[in-house]
């Protein structure tokens, strides 16, 4: 008999699932709003010509070594800026551990492994709903999970009270996941002032905050804005840390850059915490990949690209942002007496539209336009070519 009989196929991902459906469906009108990656105006995914640039500067003159464990220096000095601001102080006092991920899941993972490690009977606190990644990732580091309120269905808004109640209530020494901006799948952020409140209540009550930042300039056009969570949290003194990822703001989703750091008391402090994130990395994937960490290195450190790349990222967001009015502004037009102003209140690649599982169905049957169940619209889906007709759909199914 064989080593594997008693394997059961693994459950199927529903965003993957959704891909799937979409591409064996044959009609010409069809529309794939389920993907999480960006998509020009004709539906196409797009290479910025700030990395282009880049991989020319980079061509025939880089060797094939190994990267250190913790991933290029340059590269982590150059995401922590981002993330911290250029004349942070906790960056000028070196106190922040940093090394380079497998995007922004690896930094998830890695966090996760650190926590299980040295703080071993600690809680992760994660929001509802939320990347249903993060789920797998915290129980595959074996780490004790539970929930917290997040968001609002009869306000399609934050539930700022449920997650201010529910957190009260969780032990000292608890980790919490937030998403430093565009929360996915909801689109909903905390305003500065929640944020405020929040690292507050995270103060008294010595919560930790982990944030995950998968959407830095993606959400508003605006790096500096989209990380006004974690600057908020850092001037507040928090020992918070943070998983970047540069699949999103600069399209590098199949090269796996990221950047996992962690605010520390003291530079010896960040010393210790780096080698011991080093010691994680090195039994599951040694040391991470070559080419994106160049390539966003190389971006970020020349002024030329990197105001391109700032020029770029805008243009995503702002085709996402205007892509939200188009789909509202449709619905009036047709006469739907819903509220619909969610969908430009709501950030970044996700609409989450409060539409039933029985109506993404019907959208999925009837007019070939997939999703996933939960009514999670990817924005980055939505063109001029095909806003009049989804709006046409969803109001045809939400009468
Ligand atoms: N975190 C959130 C909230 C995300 O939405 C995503 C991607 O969809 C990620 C993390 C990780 O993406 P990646 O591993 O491609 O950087």
């Amino acid at each position: 008999s064989g080593w594997w009989e008693a394997v059961q196929p693994a459950a199927r991902d529903p965003i993957l699932g959704v891909t799937e459906a979409f591409l064996a469906d044959s009609d010409p009108k069809k529309v794939n709003v389920g993907v999480g990656a960006y998509r020009n105006d004709e539906g196409k995914p797009v290479v910025l010509e700030c990395v282009r640039k880049a991989e020319q500067i980079i061509a025939g003159k880089q060797n094939m070594e190994y990267l250190p464990m913790g991933g290029l220096v340059k590269f982590n000095d150059l995401s922590v800026k981002l993330a911290y601001g250029d004349t942070a102080p906790v960056l000028e006092e070196k106190r922040v551990a940093a090394v380079q991920t497998l995007s922004g899941t690896g930094a998830c993972r890695l966090f996760a492994d650190f926590q299980k490690r040295f703080k071993p009977d600690s809680r992760i606190y994660i929001p509802v709903p939320t990347w249903a990644n993060h789920h797998n990732i915290w129980r595959d580091a074996r780490v004790e999970a539970h929930t917290f309120r997040y968001y609002k269905p009869s306000t399609r808004g934050l539930d700022f009270e449920g997650l201010m109640e529910d957190l009260k209530k969780a032990p000292e020494g608890s980790f919490v996941l937030l998403h430093a901006c565009a929360h996915n799948p909801t689109g909903v952020d905390p305003t500065a002032d929640q944020w405020k409140e929040m690292s507050q209540l995270f103060k008294s009550n010595r919560l930790f905050p982990f944030f995950d930042m998968a959407y830095q300039g993606f959400a508003s056009g605006d790096t500096v804005r989209d990380a006004q969570a974690i600057r908020i949290f850092m001037e507040d003194g928090h020992q918070l840390a943070c998983a970047q990822s540069f699949a999103k703001n600069m399209g590098l989703y199949g090269q796996r850059v990221g950047c996992l750091s962690v605010v520390c008391d003291n530079s010896q402090q960040a010393v210790n915490v780096k080698s011991q994130l080093q010691q994680i990395a090195r039994p599951m994937y040694s040391n991470p990949p070559l080419h994106g960490a160049q390539i966003v290195t190389t971006v970020l450190s020349d002024p030329e690209l990197k105001e391109q790349w700032y020029k770029e990222v805008k243009v995503m967001a702002d085709r996402i942002i205007g892509m939200r009015e188009a789909l509202k502004s449709n619905l009036e037009k047709l006469g739907s007496s819903l509220p619909w102003k969610h969908i430009t209140e709501q950030i970044g690649m996700f609409c989450y539209s409060g539409l039933t599982e029985d109506q993404v169905d019907r959208l999925t049957k009837e007019f070939h336009i997939y999703m996933t169940r939960n009514g999670r619209i990817s924005m980055a889906g939505v063109t001029t070519g095909n806003v009049e007709y989804l709006a046409n759909a969803i109001h045809e199914v939400t009468k």
